[in-house]
């Protein structure tokens, strides 16, 4: 878990506020409430949907649907809840009738969750179907393509993992994405475990490094 200072918590809370009469774009007219994100705001795993559907829209939290559901499940298998874990989506707002979210819309929405990633600090940032993948990875390859490979990326001022996974809501139709969406989230503990435990360098070579001459505070580098 990373070490986040109380007052980033409380920014993280004072930002969601300030986003709920939230009006840089068309969707504001249409929505219940503006759906911010929940889960914990020191998490390491964040994950980024697509934009609240119905009830989302209704209950002002993202992941509550069929879709949530199975995400619950998917972290239940790797020994996670929801608790452990912070969920966002690329759109704060439900679109009409569920349609596909809009570049404009995108491109309003996406401070927001810039954001939210600056504030959370996660290190792991898995993206759940081609929105959330095509505007993270600064890419047009869809998430057929990139499905469980994880690459380093900068999100604002944050150096993360970023590791595209199917949509929970395709895979509850189809069984053989759900296969694949089960074995790429099967891999995430060894995701964060390798962005929290960064290798240490080999003795020897940090002998090399620092030289039997170097200050002994030069040590603290490594
Ligand atoms: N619910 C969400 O909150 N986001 C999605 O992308 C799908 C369902």
């Amino acid at each position: 878990m990373s070490a986040v200072p109380i007052g980033q918590l409380d920014e993280l809370q004072a930002y969601a506020e300030s986003t709920a009469g939230c009006t840089r774009c068309r969707l504001a007219q249409g929505r219940t409430q503006v759906v911010f994100g929940s889960g914990n705001p020191r998490a390491d795993l964040m994950f980024v949907g697509e934009a609240p559907g119905f009830h989302e829209d209704k209950q002002g939290l993202p992941f509550v649907g069929q879709a949530g559901k199975l995400l619950e499940r998917l972290l239940a298998g790797i020994g996670l809840s929801r608790q452990d874990v912070y969920i966002a989506n690329t759109l704060k707002c439900r679109p009409p009738g569920n349609r596909d979210p809009q570049p404009d819309e995108i491109e309003a929405c996406e401070p927001h969750l810039f954001r939210q990633i600056e504030l959370i600090e996660p290190r792991v940032v898995a993206t759940l179907g081609n929105f959330a993948t095509k505007l993270l990875t600064g890419r047009p390859l869809g998430i057929t393509r990139v499905h469980g490979q994880e690459q380093e990326a900068t999100l604002g001022s944050r150096s993360v993992v970023l590791y595209p996974l199917y949509h929970p809501a395709a895979a509850l139709y189809t069984p053989a994405m759900l296969k694949v969406l089960e074995s790429d989230f099967a891999r995430l503990p060894e995701l964060l475990g390798r962005a929290v435990e960064p290798p240490a360098p080999p003795l020897p070579e940090l002998a090399l490094v620092a030289g039997p001459q170097q200050p002994a505070e030069q040590l603290g580098l490594f």
